[in-house]
């Protein structure tokens, strides 16, 4: 595997590779891997002939400074899982690497409506910062395909809203959230949770598949409070339990049984912050 920290050097290789022909698959992600990253690495080496993973902790996406200083770091570790997956290049920029104008060039995305809900209501800002670095990143890569996970519903959304927004011909596909075994979704920020919070965390994804269950055509708000009180009787700080249509995000009280529908859970555990989410039908 290439480890390469300088974009003209990336560059460079990705030119040659192009003019071979050679399709490029790109996994974006802020390190700490788990096997939910590895299996987006997998997916691109599956369709493509070059797969590029970028580890970049993006300062401008924390709406948290705390959040942002307490993000695990283990670069050791993440080496030796992307050389075991097969990544064929590792770009680690640094901070000047991705915004040479520094903080003052702030270029505004019109996310519009997904901007205001879910994530984009509790985190002021985030989608903004996700848009930039993802912009840079995808200009400086040039992908065929896109890997993402599920497991950011929303996130997903407003990247390929940005791609649409920034007419660029990449692909955006989209994997499937890898759980632990107790159905805990995969994430960076598991590792920041002592031993009696990973056991609560489970709360969450539980919560998400009895929503799954229970959910009827019909009235829905009293399946959300339920959702909503059993996670705060459980100790969580919920920002959201709730559901809404699969496609657009807009959120349902009523819901006619045919409608692709998803739930989407954001809580904090003491300090840390965790979503999940899970399409119902
Ligand atoms: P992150 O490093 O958290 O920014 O995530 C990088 C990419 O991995 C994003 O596209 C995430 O949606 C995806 N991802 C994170 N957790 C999981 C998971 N449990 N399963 C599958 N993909 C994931």
């Amino acid at each position: 595997m290439l480890l390469l920290k300088k974009t003209g050097d990336l560059r460079q290789y990705l030119d040659k590779k192009m003019k071979e022909g050679l399709s490029i698959g790109f996994v974006p992600t802020m390190g700490a891997l788990h096997k939910g990253h590895i299996s987006l690495i997998e997916s691109s080496k599956k369709d493509n002939s070059i797969t590029v993973c970028s580890l970049f902790v993006n300062p401008k996406q924390f709406n948290d400074p705390k959040d942002f200083e307490k993000y695990p770091v283990t670069i050791e570790k993440d080496i030796y899982l992307l050389e075991s997956a097969g990544c064929d290049v590792l770009f680690i920029p640094s901070v000047e690497e991705i915004y040479p104008e520094g903080n003052t060039q702030q270029k505004k995305y019109d996310l519009g409506y997904l901007e205001t809900i879910f994530e984009g209501k509790y985190r002021p800002g985030h989608f903004q910062g996700v848009c930039m670095v993802m912009h840079r990143l995808l200009e400086i890569v040039k992908p065929h395909n896109l890997y993402l996970g599920q497991k950011d519903y929303q996130q997903c959304m407003v990247i390929k809203k940005l791609i649409e927004l920034e007419n660029l011909k990449i692909n955006v596909v989209i994997g499937n959230t890898l759980r632990e075994n107790d159905g805990l979704a995969m994430s960076s920020r598991n590792m920041r949770l002592n031993e009696p919070e990973r056991k609560q965390a489970v709360k969450i994804s539980e919560t998400l598949s009895f929503i799954k269950k229970e959910i009827k055509p019909g009235y829905i708000g009293d399946l959300k409070e339920r959702a909503l009180q059993y996670l705060t009787a459980e100790n969580f700080k919920v920002d959201y339990a709730e559901i809404a249509t699969a496609d657009t995000l807009r959120i349902l009280e009523n819901w006619d049984g045919k409608q692709p529908v998803v739930a989407l859970v954001a809580a904090y555990l003491n300090e840390v912050r965790l979503i999940d989410n899970m399409l119902l039908n």
